[in-house]
């Protein structure tokens, strides 16, 4: 494809490889999201990414994305901005104020630090809780045992701005069974929105029932 950037290049191979991954599975290309993960990466990046067509980006640290986010979320008003890694308390504010979703709810005082940030925005982003899904130790998210009660905590709590879930599964294992856990979860407490899937593993997670794929290396080259 000449002419392209490699990251346009790069994203029409991924949107492909998704629409490819969703008719396997019978599903429609329209209802699985790509959420490029922009983490480490610079705001030219972003531009090239969002100069071919795409709007949704994760960015796992908060910081980073106060850094990079305002300035092209005030030129192209199209963008979304999903925070996909662990928040502090004490960043909740600005987290309620940048982020369109924050896909790593994962206690309940980071529940309590949002509603009274939403409270004050006068607005609450869209949430998903985080499970830990193969229950490591190392690993943020809701332990499974608890995720049941969690959720029912949660959606109680928040309303229809908890939106769904969102896991990473243990590496080097096969994800399948954890994918599909997931799913089974949403599908129980009637959740839109399972986000899982990355570089290594998205057309499994499509298979599995994933909604949104956060795909940064794929996108944007090694980190
Ligand atoms: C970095 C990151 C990703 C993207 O991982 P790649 O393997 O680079 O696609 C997805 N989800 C989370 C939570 C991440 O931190």
């Amino acid at each position: 494809m000449p002419g392209l950037s490699p990251i346009a290049q790069n994203l029409a191979s991924i949107l492909a490889r998704i629409a490819a991954a969703a008719q396997n599975a019978g599903r429609k290309p329209e209802d699985i999201t790509l959420v490029a993960v922009s983490k480490t990466h610079p705001p030219e990046a972003i531009a090239q990414a969002l100069a071919a067509g795409q709007f949704t980006f994760g960015e796992n640290r908060l910081q980073e994305a106060q850094a990079k986010f305002p300035d092209l979320l005030a030129r192209h008003p199209k963008t979304r901005l999903h925070l996909i890694g662990a928040l502090q308390t004490n960043k909740a504010k600005d987290a309620v104020k940048l982020c369109h979703m924050i896909e790593s709810l994962d206690r309940p005082k980071l529940a309590d630090a949002i509603t009274t940030a939403a409270a004050a925005h006068g607005a609450c982003p869209d949430l998903l809780i985080q499970i830990n899904i193969g229950d490591e130790p190392q690993k943020s998210g809701i332990p499974t045992a608890d995720a049941e009660t969690f959720i029912r905590f949660m959606r109680t709590r928040f309303g229809p701005s908890l939106r769904g879930l969102m896991c990473i599964p243990p590496a080097g294992a096969d994800p399948t069974p954890f994918f599909r856990h997931l799913t089974a979860l949403a599908d129980t407490h009637n959740l839109p929105i399972r986000s899982m899937g990355m570089s290594a593993d998205f057309e499994t997670a499509i298979h599995c029932g994933a909604t949104h794929v956060r795909i940064g290396t794929a996108l944007f080259g090694a980190r």
